[in-house]
């Protein structure tokens, strides 16, 4: 098998052959055929996680075919197209995975950070913690939902029902989490980094009834906001932008620091929560109504070998929706 490895942090990941992998019993082999580039892949490369386990092939939303199958699966079958999501693993024993939080457990595997992920043309994953993905839809335009749809997801459940929603950061989670939230009635609010007016007219597009900068607020009180661009200046603002009693989401899993605020812009019970990681649950109830929700993923391509590009076209905003790569 092929893949780009990440040896050390910080540095660019390396193309490399491997010997083919055995999956052990109870777990699946895929061979990828697309796997998208999250924003949580670039602070795995930073060094912005703590726990990594080098040297990691990143990779965290892969779609593939089961080309083996290990001793004792059940549910799965060769050839059958799969997703694998970040949450690569549970211990089933701590008392997050005993109430039904087992996107808290103390003792987690995590994909592409913690075991080898998809930027390879080879994964090996825990078979319970994988979806069937059905036929539907492309294995590049499915790709993003793994992770930015997921996650996207799990934010706007935690935001509550509010029907004026604020998404700040307009990548790859916030172009799909837009489209649900329309789907579900809802209005959004589109807040991309200022003067962003490509990305700005894209949410248009999408149908977000506002998009404007970060620094402008909207012409409405927001019921609630999610917040997906790794920026702690946002929260503040964020707060200003919901109303009495509304909800503010964290939805990354780094966040630069959040600035002192004045207690005012959390008085009047506002809330502040974050999002961390997803359960399978939360994969089965999205990717069920994904058919009825009607999404279109933007995508732009790459092949694997140019995994780094891909990464610093991530990094820089340099195209709308999500980056997949192809073996
Ligand atoms: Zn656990
Ligand atoms: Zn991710």
């Amino acid at each position: 098998m092929q893949a780009m490895i990440l040896n050390s942090l910080r540095t660019p990941l390396v193309w490399t052959t491997l010997p083919d992998r055995e999956p052990a019993p109870g777990q699946i082999r895929v061979r990828v055929t697309a796997c998208g580039v999250c924003r949580t892949d670039l602070h795995v490369v930073d060094g912005e996680l703590p726990g990594p386990v080098l040297p990691v092939i990143p990779g965290h939303e892969i779609v593939g075919r089961i080309d083996a199958l290990g001793s004792g699966v059940v549910g799965l079958s060769l050839g059958e197209r799969v997703g694998i999501p970040w949450l690569g693993h549970t211990c089933g024993s701590c008392p997050y995975c005993f109430m039904n939080r087992e996107n808290l457990c103390d003792h987690p595997v995590f994909t592409g950070f913690t075991r080898d992920g998809g930027f390879a043309t080879a994964a090996i994953a825990d078979a319970r913690f994988a979806f069937p993905l059905g036929e539907a839809g492309t294995d590049v335009s499915l790709a993003p939902l793994l992770c930015a749809g997921l996650i996207g997801w799990r934010s706007l459940a935690i935001a509550g029902n509010g029907r004026k929603l604020g998404l700040y950061g307009f990548g790859a989670a916030a172009h799909i989490i837009a489209q649900v939230a329309r789907w579900q009635g809802r209005s959004v609010y589109a807040f991309t980094r200022p003067g962003d007016g490509a990305t700005q007219a894209f949410a248009r597009t999408l149908g977000a009834v506002w998009a404007g900068g970060s620094d402008e607020r909207p012409p409405d009180l927001l019921d609630a906001a999610i917040i997906f661009a790794p920026v702690g200046d946002l929260v503040p603002l964020a707060l200003k932008a919901v109303r009495k009693g509304g909800r503010v989401v964290c939805a990354g899993i780094h966040m630069s620091d959040i600035p002192a605020f004045p207690y005012a812009l959390l008085w009047e019970e506002r809330e502040l929560l974050s999002v961390a990681n997803l359960t399978r649950q939360d994969g089965i109830d999205f990717l069920r109504q994904v058919p009825e929700m009607g999404i279109v993923t933007r995508t732009t391509t790459y092949r694997l070998e140019d995994a780094n590009e891909a990464l610093a076209d991530l990094r820089a905003g340099r195209f709308e929706g999500a980056a997949v790569l192809v073996p």
